[in-house]
Formats: structure tokens, sequence, C-alpha cells
């Protein structure tokens, strides 16, 4: 059984019922937290995942939506006993900035901490993140004010495959890292530099010929306007969405 767990689905300015956007992929032997905006410790109980039970990270790009959890769920892991290894996945640009802010917080004198095992992506398309037994992860990079990546997961028992946007303006590589794929889970921040509007992230889906379209990292709480899924209708023909924190997507 793999699944997708929207942990949050806020843009950058959560709400009381809206986290900032981060999700996990829970597998049988792997469980893959994808950005770690909060501290997980909150989220993952609430939705059956073992917090240790987490054996990757992925952090899509260095804005604090997206990565500013990772001190704490690392110092919490160390101060619950962790010993297994987490490998941490990302472009050397957000990996750099990790390890410089994990150096501030001077983990190398924290006595007896796991291993964390650094995985520097290069910037291309397609690039293989993780390949496992139960699925394949790769990257792409999209178009956002820092270097950022989008996700496409292919699972290997059923050839389901699953395309995340991150934070993105429409582009090519994005098309082409979610052709064919059965969820579009894509980000609808507004039409500003770097971000797509809702509008546009159907017509992404349109063009990468996807099955379902999740919105994702939109405006909520009092900054919430206008009909996101409504807008993306009108470019994209297939099941349109939005997701909320908690939602479980099953993947069998
Ligand atoms: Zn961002």
């Amino acid at each position: 059984m793999t699944k997708l767990i929207i942990l949050g689905s806020s843009n950058a300015i959560p709400d009381v019922h809206h986290e900032n956007t981060h999700m996990v992929l829970a597998g049988e032997g792997r469980t893959v937290l994808i950005d770690c905006a909060d501290n997980p410790i909150l989220r993952l109980p609430r939705v059956g995942v073992e917090f240790d039970s987490l054996t990757d990270l992925i952090l899509t790009h260095f804005h604090p939506d997206h990565v500013s959890g990772v001190p704490l769920l690392l110092m919490n892991m160390w101060l619950m006993g962790r010993r297994r290894p987490l490998n941490i996945y990302g472009l050397h640009h957000t990996l750099d900035r990790i390890e410089g802010l994990m150096g501030d917080y001077s983990w190398d004198e924290w006595p007896n901490f796991f291993p964390v095992v650094f995985h520097r992506l290069p910037a291309g398309e397609m690039t293989s993140v993780l390949d496992c037994e139960e699925f394949r992860i790769f990257s792409s990079p999209v178009r956002h004010l820092i270097p950022a990546i989008g996700l496409r997961i292919e699972l290997k028992r059923n050839e389901k495959v699953i395309a995340y946007s991150c934070d993105t303006e429409p582009c090519a590589p994005l098309i082409r890292l979610a052709a064919g794929a059965d969820v579009l889970i894509h980000e609808a921040a507004g039409g500003a530099l770097g971000h797509s509007s809702a509008a546009e992230a159907g017509d992404n889906a349109r063009q990468a010929e996807v099955g379902e379209l999740y919105l994702i990292h939109y405006p909520t709480g009092k900054y919430a306007s206008g009909d996101l899924v409504a807008e993306a209708r009108h470019f994209f023909q297939g099941p349109v969405s939005l997701a909320e924190d908690f939602l479980t997507l099953d993947f069998g």
C-alpha cells in the first residue's frame, strides 16, 4: 500500500486549517517526507505515520515555507533517540543552506547524533532522486524565484504516476515531468512572478495530459478568493479538486 498524504496545503501564509505545503509518501519500506514546513511530529501521528519511520526527506527549495521545520525535525529525532540514518535530497543550492543553517545550530556538537546523508541533485531534467523496490522518484528544475525542483513519483507495482509541481511558473520542464501522470498536484498561489494561477495549473494539467488535478499551495484564510477549482476547470476537462490538509491519496 502506497499513500500520498497532504500534511499542509497553504501557500506561504498558513491559517488554522491549512499548514504550509508539505506531504508524505508512505510506502511499505520507505517513508518519504516532501518538504518540511512545520514540525511534522505534530501531524504524522494524525495520519498514522510513525515519526521515526521517516527514511527520506526531499527538499524542493530553500524557502522558509518549505524548509523551516528541518532543524526542529532533526533535533526531535535526535532527542527521541533515533539511530537509523536519514537521507536528505535537494539541489546544491538547497542543501548547502540547510547544512549552513544546522551549522549555525552547532549540530556537530550534539552528542550521538544519528547519521544524516545528504544527496545533492544535479539540476537536470528527470534526475533520479530515489529508486527503491516500491517506487522511483525523479526531479526536474522548475521556474521559481530561486532554484527549485518538481517531482515525479512512479510506482513500480501498478505503474501509477504522481507529479508535484512545487512552486513554479508554467514551464516546459514541468509539462515534461508531469506528462501522462495519473495525478498532478499543482501549486495555485496566484499569477505572481515564480508562481502559477489556478487557471495556469489547469492549462498545465491539460498540456501534460494528466488524469486528475489537485490544487495546492493556494491562498487561505482571509487571503482566499475566487473559485480556484472553477478557474482550473476552465482549461482542464478532467477531475479538479483542492488538496486539503490530511487528504490521503491511495495508490494501491
Ligand atoms: Zn517558494
